[in-house]
């Protein structure tokens, strides 16, 4: 199963080009199987999932969002899974981890290396549950980066579209073969390594 872990559609992220329609359309044609809408500093409501899941029944929609933390160094942080707005009153990394765990969601440093300080969260002792490894905004050089700091901190390793526009699909991605019919069972699936990171061509 092919899926994206990150995306921001135009509907909330003023940096993305593409219509939800087009996105989900497109993911569909290139055969993604299930998608993660995580918007910056904005939450989807269920209602919203609901209406673009039923108008696009061969892929999986799942909401998230994209946090800015900016408490110390300014920071992006994904929590998979969630619809809840309290997550964009929230500043403390620690706060914002210590929820998203207790609720069972995923979260993923995003483009840890791509610039200074966004992996400040790292260096005050606190641990996502994975970092973002290739992206769309993120080099081969800071990949590579976040793959030693994975290593060394024993956190899982993820690819991602980072995608704003139909350009950005099909390069980054994780596949996997377990069962994802619920937001949250992406947590465990990273967790438990049962996904390997892809790199594709750019379109
Ligand atoms: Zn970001
Ligand atoms: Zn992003």
């Amino acid at each position: 199963m092919k899926v994206e872990l990150h995306l921001h559609t135009n509907r909330y992220s003023a940096c993305a080009v593409a219509t939800p329609g087009e996105f989900m359309r497109r993911l569909v044609e290139i055969g993604y199987e299930a998608v993660y809408i995580t918007e910056h500093d904005a939450v989807w409501s269920e209602w919203e999932i609901a209406q673009l899941q039923a108008g696009h029944p061969l892929i999986r929609i799942f909401p998230g969002l994209e946090r800015t933390l900016s408490a110390e160094s300014m920071q992006h942080l994904l929590i998979l899974g969630t619809t809840d707005p309290a997550y964009l009153q929230m500043e403390d990394p620690a706060e914002v981890l210590e929820k998203a765990r207790a609720e069972g969601h995923l979260t993923i440093l995003a483009h840890p290396f791509r610039w200074e300080g966004a992996a400040g969260m790292l260096d005050s002792g606190l641990r996502p549950d994975a970092l973002e490894c290739y992206s769309s905004n993120h080099t081969a050089a800071e990949a590579a980066r976040a793959a030693a700091a994975a290593e060394r901190l024993d956190l899982a390793l993820v690819n991602t579209g980072d995608s704003h526009g139909l350009h950005s699909l099909n390069r980054f991605w994780i596949e996997t073969d377990q069962p994802l019919q619920k937001a949250d069972d992406i947590r465990r699936i990273v967790m438990n390594k049962a996904y390997v990171n892809w790199v594709g061509e750019a379109e």
